[in-house]
Formats: structure tokens, sequence, C-alpha cells
């Protein structure tokens, strides 16, 4: 009887164990099932979210001294989604993850958190290897991929941590690895990894509340345009305007383009910025064509807009809404148009002169030029950039340039304004050299458009009693 007892309290602490043990293999497949990501086999978000707080805690007990933290993307992966189709995305994405495994160790943690993003979190023991770090990885993402029969090249952004000495926790550390990860996201036509620094923080707070500001101020109408006047030289007589923006700001005041118009291209807010000024200015064109003075309007256009595919449409439209004769009409584009593929942009400019709009090179000898380029563009007007006036005629070189500049035009056509002039000496040098127009201080700073009004009329009063 005993031995039955023993027997059967034997068999019954096997069944036992082998119930353990499998409920720990269930354990153990809802983990997996839990933490990993199906298409990688990496970890998967939740893995990525309790790690890092694990990691934390391992510094904090003396474990580790401090780990790495990337958020890893490509940057034109819809492209591949859209031209080979998802199942060739998905494999590119799982190559990625092997790829990332073949060069990392096995105490990091390779996560896929969402899409094509990925990250590592990498416990190290002194901070000064993060960059061969990062570029080793990064380099190993953005070779080309050979997938199916198609040959992939992409850009891969990446933004890195140092930890513990870059945030205090969990929350902060993903909030900031975000932000360089943006950062490096923000560099054109090529892979880029941005290591996070506190000033990128403050940055970057700024810029979202100004872009939160600028949308109220589209919104209630405090995007304004004035209208600062161009003379033809050397009768100095006014010619018409170019449309500057101004921001009403309720508290601030009046705040310059030069603080706006770069965090507006940022954010992608110039489109509808950009739209409302031309709108604004063409509407003031029609006004003036009415009361009989014939005049140019000139129209600051961002390479943001240039490179938006709406952006002819928003110009026709404007064009049919407002009635605005287009010969009026002029844009000024900065040298980087001369950058990326120059095709398409040469298309589009030969688009909007075919509409009637002249073209002018803004800011001209600051930025990228080509003689060549600028033999190929549809160009009407070169805008001597006001660094290049500031100091004639005191400066030979900048008088040697000034003049080479207003040689080219000619030989090519193309017609010269001055910008910046300040004193009577610079106007008498661009006289003599023979240029066009003249802009500038001298002459009169940017005008509310109330003021510039007045000073079309007493043009206009002028033209009248000669
Ligand atoms: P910009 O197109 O080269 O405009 C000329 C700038 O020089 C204007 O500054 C004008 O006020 C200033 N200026 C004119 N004459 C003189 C002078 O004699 N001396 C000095 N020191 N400055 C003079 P503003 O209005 O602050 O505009 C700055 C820049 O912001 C513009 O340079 C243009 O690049 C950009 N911007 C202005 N409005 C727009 C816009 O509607 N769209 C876009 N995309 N950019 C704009
Ligand atoms: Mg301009
Ligand atoms: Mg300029």
């Amino acid at each position: 009887m005993i031995k039955n007892h023993e027997q059967q309290a034997l068999a019954g602490e096997s069944d036992q164990l082998a119930l353990l043990s499998r409920v720990q293999d269930l354990e153990k497949e809802i983990y997996r099932l839990q933490y990993t990501d199906t298409l990688t086999g990496l970890g998967n978000r939740e893995l990525f979210l309790a790690k890092l707080d694990e990691f934390f805690q391992q510094v904090e007990q003396g474990l580790i001294d401090g780990f790495f933290l990337t958020a890893i993307d490509f940057d034109n992966f819809k492209k591949v989604d859209d031209l080979y189709g998802y199942k060739v995305g998905d494999k590119l994405i799982r190559e990625s993850a092997q790829r990332l495994l073949s060069i990392t160790n096995e105490s990091d943690v390779l996560f896929r958190v969402s899409g094509t993003k990925l990250g590592i979190l990498h416990p190290v023991d002194s901070a000064n290897v993060a960059e061969e770090w990062s570029h080793h990885i990064l380099q190993t993402l953005a070779e080309v991929y050979y997938i199916e029969e198609h040959i992939i090249e992409l850009q891969v952004s990446m933004g890195l941590l140092c930890l513990p000495e870059d945030a205090k926790d969990s929350v902060e550390a993903i909030n900031r690895v975000e932000l360089a990860y943006y950062k490096a996201k923000e560099t054109k036509n090529y892979s880029n990894v941005v290591l996070y620094y506190p000033q990128l923080n403050e940055q970057t707070i700024k810029v979202l509340a100004i872009e939160k500001e600028l949308i109220k101020a589209l919104a209630n109408d405090n995007i304004e345009v004035y209208y600062q006047p161009q003379f033809s030289l050397p009768e100095r007589q006014l010619q018409g305007f170019e449309a500057l923006a101004r921001w009403r700001h309720p508290q601030q005041g009046l705040i310059s383009p030069t603080e706006f118009i770069p965090i507006a291209e940022e954010t992608g807010l110039i489109i509808a910025i950009g739209n409302r000024i031309l709108e604004q200015a063409c509407e003031q064109s029609v006004l003036w064509t009415k009361k009989g003075f014939e005049h140019t309007l000139s129209v600051n256009i961002s390479i943001v807009q240039l490179k938006d595919p709406k952006f002819l449409t928003y110009v026709t439209d404007i064009l049919q809404k407002t009635g605005v004769n287009p010969n009026s009409i002029e844009f000024e584009i900065t040298e980087n148009i001369f950058m990326g593929n120059i095709q398409d942009k040469i298309g589009l400019l030969k688009k909007l002169k075919k509409l009637g709009i002249s073209i002018a090179i803004d800011d001209f000898g600051t930025g990228y030029s080509s003689l060549n380029y600028i033999k190929e563009f549809p160009l009407d007007i070169l805008k001597i950039d006001r660094t290049f006036i500031k100091n004639i005629p005191q400066s030979r070189k900048d008088c040697a340039i000034a003049k080479t500049i207003l040689i080219l035009a000619k030989e090519l056509f193309v017609k010269v304004v001055a910008e910046g002039m300040e004193e009577e000496e610079q106007v008498l040098f661009l006289e003599q050299e023979k240029c066009d127009s003249a802009q500038g201080y001298y002459f009169s700073q940017p005008l509310e458009v109330s003021e510039a009004g007045k000073l079309v009329d007493s043009y206009l009063n002028e033209l009248n009693e000669n």
C-alpha cells in the first residue's frame, strides 16, 4: 500500500514537472509572440520599451557604464513599395535586419519599432566611439540592396543618443532620439547620422512654437505684403515693386521674413504662405494696372514651392482668379535652383514663362551658380546681391564683379537689377555701367501697401503733368 502511495506520489511529481515545463514553454512562446516582430525576427516596440527601462536600471546598478540608443529609418522607402510592390519592400526590411544582426553583438538589442523604423540598444563602456560605431551601422544599411531582380539604393537617416548622459529616463530618451533622427533626415541627398546635442531640443521647441503661431497667422490673415520700389536707371523712374513678406504678430509686432521664411520652408508651410503672398501681390497688381500704372511686380518664390508638383496649378489658378496681367509678374528664385535635377526645373520655368511670367535670379553671385546653367535656364533678370553693392565704389574687386555681371547679362540678353543701393555713388557707378534698374534704401525702404500706393499716385501725377 505504502509503495503504491509512493508510486502515485512520484507519478504525480513527474506529471507536475511535465506540466511545469509545458507552462514554461508556453510562457516563452507568449513572450516571443509578445516581444518579437514577425517580419524581421527582431524585437518589437514592446521589447524595446521594456529593454530601454532595463538598460537604465543596469546603469543605475553599475552593471553597465552606459549605452547607445539609435533610431534608424529609410528616407524614401515609399518609392520601393510603389515601384516594386510591398513584397519586395518586406524582403528589403528583412535584409536590413539581417545586415544589422551580422554586425552587432549578443549584448545588443535590435528591434523594429514600426514600418521601416529600426533601432538598436548597444551597451558601452566608453562613449567616445559613438561616431565610429554609428557610421558603420549607417554604411552597412545604406549599401545597395539586391532584391529579386531589382537593384535598390536607399538613403538612411539615423539619430543617436549616448545614455545616460543625454536623457534622464526612457520617455526623454525616446523624444530626444527622435529629434536627432529628424535632424538627420533634414539632410537631403545623402545618408546621415546625427548625435543628439542639447541645443537640438531648444531649436526644435522654437521651430514647433513658431510653426504653431504661423498656422494661426495664416488663419488670421496676419501675413502681409510690403512693397519695395524699383527704379529704372538712369531715368530713376518708378518701374515696379518687389513684394516682401511680413508677419504682423499680435504681440511681437512686425516680424522679418528672414526669421520665419526658413521655418516655413522647413515645415512646408511656405506653400500656403507663398500662395497667399502671390495672391495678394497679384490683386495689388490688378489695382495698379486699373489706375494706369504700367509696372513689374516681383514675388520671391522658394525652392520648396518650385519642387511642389502642384506649383504650376497653384500659379495658374491664382492668375485666373485675380485676373492679373501675367506680363507684369516676375518670379525671383535663388541660385539653389541650379542644384539637383535641373532638367525638370528648366521645364517648369519654361512653362511659367509660357504663362507670361518673367524669371529673375535673386541674390545673384552668392550661391551656387554655373555659367553653363545660366546659359541653359530661361532667365530674364539677374539681381546683383547687396553684398557686391555694399562696397562700391571703394572696393575694386566688388566693382569688377558688378561690371562682369553686367557684361555677362548683356551678352545673354538678360536685364540686371542692383539690390541694396544705399549711397548716391553706388547709383552713379551702376548708371555708368549701364545697369537697368535699382532697388534699395537710397530710394526707399519696403513700404506698407498704402504708402506704396501714395508713391504710385505721385508718380502717375508727375507723368500726367509732363
Ligand atoms: P530678397 O528677396 O533679396 O529681398 C531683399 C531684402 O533686402 C529685403 O529684406 C529688403 O528689405 C532688403 N533691402 C532692400 N534694400 C536694402 C538696402 O538698401 N539695404 C539693406 N541693408 N537691405 C535692403 P527682407 O524684406 O527682410 O527680406 C529678406 C529675404 O526674405 C528676401 O531677400 C527673400 O529672400 C526672403 N523673402 C521675403 N519675402 C519673401 C516671400 O514672400 N517668399 C519667399 N520665399 N521669400 C521671401
Ligand atoms: Mg528678392
Ligand atoms: Mg535679393
